[in-house]
């Protein structure tokens, strides 16, 4: 944090310099300007074929003196100015190690195969984004196998949203109305928000609409189990439909961030329903190495300090547990009771017949004769009726 305030303080002081020459040159310059403009309004005057007077002559040979000064002022304010400009990547180099590297692993990037899976990722993160063009460029450079189905379902879902963000909600009833059991199924309200929304947008219109809006109200007979509350609220705003839905205690119905809302809802739905994941992998990849980072750099720093950087050989495993925040735990993790340890692909969870779980290692450790006792209950067994648990 310090070293993005030192360069951000840098880049202050340059932008500072920048903006006092921008507004001195622009000040000189039409100061010459009108200068010039003065001479040749003067000139213009005298009659054709007439000479210069010894005064004119001196007041155009000043002025050309002081343009050629100007134009050399000028030259070495930006000059200065871009000795300027080119230090602040000194000024980052020295404030932020790049020594990054030392972290990564080599062979994740040494085969065309490991190349060719990056590029379908970042491929797919541009589908996922709605930047087609950029995705089919992509495909084309890196000469990718990419199958045409899978792209298809992001081009959809972003054309819904896209709709979403204009206030259409018309593709998005569609699309909810075509996958409306999936929907259920998955216990998703989507298509009652939508049509709630659409609703909400008619009640805006004031009593205008009124006929409209009693039609509209139909729709909602398939809602009413799952969704009294909200329905008694929304014809409750009826009531107030002549003096405006703002002024009643149903304004919040109209707050904008009902829209923001239903983009959400829609995508966290419809990637759930499709199987994908609602965050691009490329983007929470990237997110969570930037968080884990710092804590790798200094634990790397102090090994080498210590002379222990052998310690960390295994580097599919990280030295310490670095903890990315709430946002970036997706699924449960088992920790070994006996170890302290988590499991791993090497190290498993085991499950024992008395139902407790302990990791493989442990197991293995516990193997006295061809019996294992559990740590905790303590039922005897045969470690071969341990079975292992994938979460
Ligand atoms: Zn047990």
């Amino acid at each position: 944090m310090d070293a993005c305030l030192t360069v951000e303080r840098d880049v202050d002081k340059v932008y500072t310099k920048f903006q006092q020459i921008a507004s001195h040159t622009q000040k000189t310059l039409e100061e010459l300007i009108q200068h010039v403009k003065g001479i040749s309004n003067e000139l213009k005057e005298a009659p054709e074929d007439s000479e210069l007077t010894p005064a004119q002559s001196l007041v155009v040979s000043q002025c050309t003196k002081k343009m050629k000064d100007s134009a050399s002022y000028i030259g070495s304010n930006h000059k200065d100015l871009h000795s300027s400009v080119s230090k602040i990547g000194k000024v980052i180099d020295r404030n932020f190690m790049p020594d990054i590297n030392a972290l990564g692993q080599e062979s994740n990037f040494d085969s065309p195969e490991k190349v060719n899976l990056i590029n379908e990722v970042i491929c797919e993160h541009f589908f996922r984004k709605g930047m087609l063009d950029i995705a089919e460029q992509l495909i084309d450079d890196a000469a990718l196998q990419v199958d045409g189905t899978n792209k298809e379902p992001f081009i959809e879902i972003n054309k819904i949203l896209e709709a979403l963000k204009a206030r259409n909600l018309q593709p998005a009833l569609q699309w909810a109305q075509i996958h409306r059991e999936q929907l259920h199924a998955q216990h998703s309200s989507l298509e009652f928000k939508l049509h709630r929304l659409q609703f909400i947008e008619l009640l805006r219109g004031g009593a205008a609409n009124q006929q409209q809006i009693l039609q509209y109200a139909r729709n909602f007979g398939m809602f009413a189990d799952g969704h009294s509350k909200e329905l008694q609220i929304m014809m409750g705003s009826l009531l107030y439909l002549r003096q405006g839905i703002q002024n009643s205690p149903y304004s919040h119905l109209l707050d904008p961030i009902n829209w923001l809302e239903i983009c959400d809802v829609f995508t966290r739905d419809a990637c759930s329903l499709l199987g994908l994941s609602v965050e691009s992998p490329l983007c929470v990849s990237v997110q969570a190495g930037a968080i884990a980072l710092p804590s790798l750099l200094n634990i790397k720093h102090v090994m080498q300090q210590r002379q222990v950087s052998g310690v960390w050989s295994s580097k599919d495993e990280l030295p310490i547990e670095v903890d990315l925040g709430t946002d970036c735990r997706y699924h449960s993790i088992f920790a070994c009771p006996i170890l302290r340890q988590q499991s791993t692909d090497h190290n498993p969870p085991m499950r024992l017949i008395c139902g407790h779980v302990i990791s493989r290692d442990s197991l293995n450790k516990l193997i006295s004769g061809n019996k294992v006792k559990c740590p905790y209950c303590p039922v005897e067994q045969s470690p071969s009726d341990a079975r292992q648990i994938h979460f």
